[in-house]
């Protein structure tokens, strides 16, 4: 049991961002009915929150008092009916992108670009080069804080950009995808092509959380950033990525506070260049 329920395990491992505190305890399920007997066994009222890949997260330094549950045990990928995938929450949406490739499936070569998990991706409705989970998902296995387990039709979860209203005291097992009969050789090409669109116009190989603030119908919130002069500005280790002024890097052993003020101080700046109030994307968690 000792690796799979730990106290006081430190998450700056766990985050792209590699920084921020401990939590108060760490649970990495191996299968969902360890899962639903920890939910339901659990004596305490500390607050529960499911963490994916950390691709898009910033933990504060103080950490967080209450419950991680990791996923990444949760990593099954298999093949149903009509070209049904069904994937595991903590799978990673390459490794899903790289199984329908490998079953000559077409309509999930988008999320090679992603490099988050299948629980992540539902929550944040991801998306990249001309799709999103919506598109693609038929509907999600989720389970609640009193070890309830229901699924529930994409339609329920009401997703639209980088949002999900299904109530956040669900927490995703596993999600249906559709796919279409395709070329492997095709699919494979269409992948590479997001591989290098992505070199081509995001850092890679940093230490980063991707886009730090949503985009709107009225704005890119990349546009409003550079227009506000603040590409490249810096605050302690962290700094607004030249190559896509969207994005925070930990470029020199920046703690969470620096990250995060950095992002206020954009936020700021941008509110008096066009009086705009860009929201976060990055999900921002743990005592102030
Ligand atoms: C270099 C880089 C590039 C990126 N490019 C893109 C991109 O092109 N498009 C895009 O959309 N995003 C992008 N992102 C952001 C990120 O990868 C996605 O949002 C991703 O889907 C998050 O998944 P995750 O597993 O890392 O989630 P985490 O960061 O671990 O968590 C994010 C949110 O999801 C919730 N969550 C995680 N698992 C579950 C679960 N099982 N049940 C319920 N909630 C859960 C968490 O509680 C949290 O609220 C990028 C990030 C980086 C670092």
């Amino acid at each position: 049991m000792s690796n799979i329920l730990l106290k006081n395990k430190p998450l700056n491992v766990l985050t792209w961002f590699k920084t921020g505190g401990s939590c108060k305890y760490f649970f990495q399920p191996e299968n969902k009915e360890m899962l639903k007997k920890f939910l339901l066994d659990k004596q305490d009222n500390l607050d529960i929150f499911p963490l994916g890949a950390g691709s898009n997260i910033l933990i504060r330094d103080k950490g967080y008092n209450g419950i991680i549950v990791h996923f990444a045990k949760l990593n099954k990928i298999t093949l149903e009916n009509n070209g049904i995938i069904r994937a595991q929450a903590g799978a990673m949406d390459v490794e899903v992108a790289r199984f329908a490739r490998n079953h000559s499936l077409s309509g999930l070569e988008f999320l090679v670009g992603i490099p988050g998990s299948i629980g992540g991706g539902i929550k944040m409705n991801s998306g990249a080069f001309g799709s999103e989970f919506k598109n693609v998902l038929i509907d999600v296995k989720a389970i609640n804080k009193d070890g309830v387990i229901k699924t529930f039709p994409k339609n329920e979860l009401n997703l639209s950009y980088r949002t999900n209203k299904l109530d956040s005291n669900w927490f995703f097992l596993d999600g249906r995808f559709k796919t279409k009969p395709g070329q492997k050789n095709n699919i494979q090409k269409k992948m590479k092509e997001i591989i290098s669109l992505r070199k081509n116009s995001q850092p890679t190989g940093v230490k980063t959380g991707g886009s730090t603030f949503m985009n709107n119908e009225n704005f890119k919130a990349w546009e409003l950033i550079d227009k506000s002069g603040c590409r490249g500005t810096r605050l302690g280790g962290a700094k607004i990525s030249e190559k896509h002024c969207n994005f925070i890097i930990n470029f020199n052993k920046a703690n969470s506070s620096e990250i995060e003020a950095l992002g206020e101080l954009v936020r700021e700046r941008v509110f008096k260049k066009t009086g705009v109030k860009l929201n976060w994307e990055i999900k921002i968690l743990g005592e102030k």
